[in-house]
């Protein structure tokens, strides 16, 4: 009989650290969250094309989502690993930085982190929304920086796993609603942040319902990237 983390979903994470040893959440290596090698693979900071989307402004991608990558973020957003936060955020923090650098954002000093949002029903058997929670510890190295929850989904939006590119697209259409409270001032330049970019839909639509309310989205930066792409 054999044990993982999910066998400890009851007892509290720290516990939990303490029961079993340590293990890379991409390659199951003893001894770190995650691995040298596994690392790595967040390191490559590109940007992206997807045909389906816009061109401007400029989609970053962290890392290809296949192998050890989509093991991580599903273990991050799906499992019990939530240890994985800290190095996530950290890529995370140091994607924003490189495109702050790289001046495609001039007015950096109000800039906001918004993450794409998730069904209310997939948050709570996560027990939390994993990506603000990404965004948020990302902001903490960022001066100047700060996170606005600032989106959510209507309750029409179904689950989208298994969706085909055009049933996808229909699912999110008008799907992003603002959070009127919590909305930065208009005009305020926002880093929008998701996952995984497939179709781009989400993304799509997030920028929608933020451009309706006067809100700029001036980059996109996505985890990982499991389009197709010109
Ligand atoms: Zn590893």
């Amino acid at each position: 009989m054999s044990f993982d983390r999910r066998s400890f979903s009851v007892v509290p994470a720290g516990l939990v650290d303490l029961l079993l040893p340590l293990r890379c959440a991409g390659c199951g290596l003893a001894g770190s969250v995650l691995c040298a090698e596994c690392d790595r693979r967040f390191r490559e900071l590109r940007v992206i094309r997807p045909p389906a989307l816009f061109r401007e402004p400029p989609i970053h991608a962290l890392a290809r989502y296949r192998g050890r990558v989509r093991t991580t973020l599903l273990a991050y957003k799906e499992g019990a690993r939530r240890d994985l936060e800290r190095p996530l955020g950290e890529h995370v923090a140091t994607a924003v930085r490189a495109v702050l650098a790289s001046g495609s954002i001039h007015e950096t000093d109000s800039l906001r982190l918004v993450a794409a949002p998730s069904r209310d029903a997939a948050v709570r058997r996560r027990g939390r929304a994993h990506l603000t929670r990404l965004a948020r510890r990302a902001e903490r190295r960022l001066p100047g920086v700060r996170t606005a929850d600032c989106l959510r989904l209507s309750p029409r939006v179904r689950e989208s796993v298994g969706l085909g590119s055009g049933p996808r697209f229909e699912n999110l259409r008008g799907g992003v609603l603002p959070r009127p409270g919590r909305l930065p001032p208009p005009g305020t330049p926002v880093l929008l942040l998701d996952d995984v970019l497939t179709t781009g839909a989400t993304v799509l639509n997030c920028r929608r319902a933020l451009s309706e309310v006067g809100i700029p989205v001036v980059a996109v930066l996505v985890l990982a990237s499991a389009c197709r792409e010109s």
